[in-house]
């Protein structure tokens, strides 16, 4: 593990070594990556969604734990889904599992907060909004991921980009902030920490790591792709995800144009295809979530390798190049 470059509060509060967070992503986020990250100095985070039932989330909880005995965290995202989840008995687990870090994402997590923090857990809230991130403190979470619309997946509706609403963010909360949407280099953390956030969260950039599950055919398309090759789909729905253009998302596309509603793309956008594409390696029979930043994944290392490398540029960035600059100015 690369020595300890920057202490925020993220990582003191999380008790992480590095500012990066690995975030939430349905199917990818399991325990072997989770706890490379981990393991390397980062934040690895579950994905509870990613687990059919209760047993599931508490076995991958069992697993991670067998990995590492550093802090991880366990996401759960309350978006509309195709089948109604049982989110009760999945924070049910995370409680009786003493679950220290809990990630919320996709709405307002009041209703549930009382039971997530039932066992102490700190609770990060993803949020793609200034008014989302004051509503977050004010409900009491303890700190926000603010998500600028360059990201994978689900980026909300307003397309501010994360140059603009990291320092927004930061100028409108006291608690901390992660910036996310868009990192997936040392540039982007000098630059996330400059903009006033204590951490980065990184998805995309881990898909396409060593320890990440999914298929390589997968990982290799997020090396192919360049910063062009994402597309949004289902605003019409104002549930927009950015995911990677193929076949099937120019179809939800057009099927959007002509009016359809969730019931005729359900076929297609289901999540059941996103599992089929990441464990059979099918690029074309469902959507593939990915960010503006694919354009910068270039090889798939270990994720410690990534971290180290992230942390030893960073390092560089701030002490040769910015040092570099200040010193070659005027007096
Ligand atoms: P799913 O198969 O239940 O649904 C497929 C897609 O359709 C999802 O994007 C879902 O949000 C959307 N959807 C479902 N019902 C809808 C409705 N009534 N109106 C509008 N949109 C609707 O989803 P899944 O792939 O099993 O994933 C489970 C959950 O995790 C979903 O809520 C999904 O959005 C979320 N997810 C989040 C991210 C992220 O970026 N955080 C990435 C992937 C999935």
């Amino acid at each position: 593990m690369e020595p300890r470059v920057f202490s925020t509060r993220v990582t003191r509060m999380l008790g992480i070594e590095h500012p990066i967070i690995q975030g939430g992503m349905m199917w990818v986020s399991q325990p072997e990556l989770v706890a490379a990250v981990s393991n390397a100095g980062g934040l690895g985070i579950l994905t509870a969604l990613t687990y059919d039932t209760p047993q599931g989330l508490e076995g991958a909880i069992a697993a991670t734990r067998a990995l590492t005995d550093r802090p991880f965290g366990v996401n759960l995202t309350f978006l509309p889904t195709l089948v109604p989840k049982d989110y009760g008995s999945l924070i049910d687990v995370m409680v009786g599992e003493g679950v220290a870090i809990i990630e919320t994402a996709g709405r307002n997590p009041e209703p549930y907060l009382e039971r997530l923090k039932a066992g102490n857990a700190l609770v990060i809230h993803k949020c793609t909004a200034v008014r989302f991130a004051r509503k977050a403190q004010a409900i009491g979470c303890d700190m926000v991921s603010i998500d600028g619309c360059e990201c994978a997946g689900h980026p909300g509706e307003d397309d501010i980009t994360s140059l603009v609403l990291i320092p927004l963010t930061v100028d409108a909360v006291d608690i901390p902030v992660i910036a996310s949407g868009g990192f997936a280099d040392a540039r982007g953390l000098v630059a996330a920490l400059s903009l006033g956030a204590e951490a980065m969260n990184m998805g995309t950039r881990f898909v396409a790591t060593q320890e990440s599950p999914v298929h390589p055919n997968i990982k290799q398309w997020l090396i192919d792709a360049s910063e062009l090759d994402t597309m949004f789909v289902m605003r019409s729905l104002r549930n927009t995800e950015r995911v990677l253009r193929n076949a099937t998302a120019e179809k939800v596309a057009k099927l959007e144009q002509r009016g359809a509603g969730i019931r005729k793309l359900a076929p297609l956008v289901s999540g059941k295809n996103g599992l089929k594409m990441v464990t059979e390696g099918d690029t074309e029979c469902g959507l593939m979530s990915a960010g503006q930043c694919v354009g910068l994944v270039r090889d798939a290392p270990p994720a410690s390798e990534l971290i180290d490398r992230i942390m030893r540029e960073a390092r560089a960035i701030v002490d040769q190049r910015l040092g570099g600059m200040r010193r070659a100015g005027p007096a």
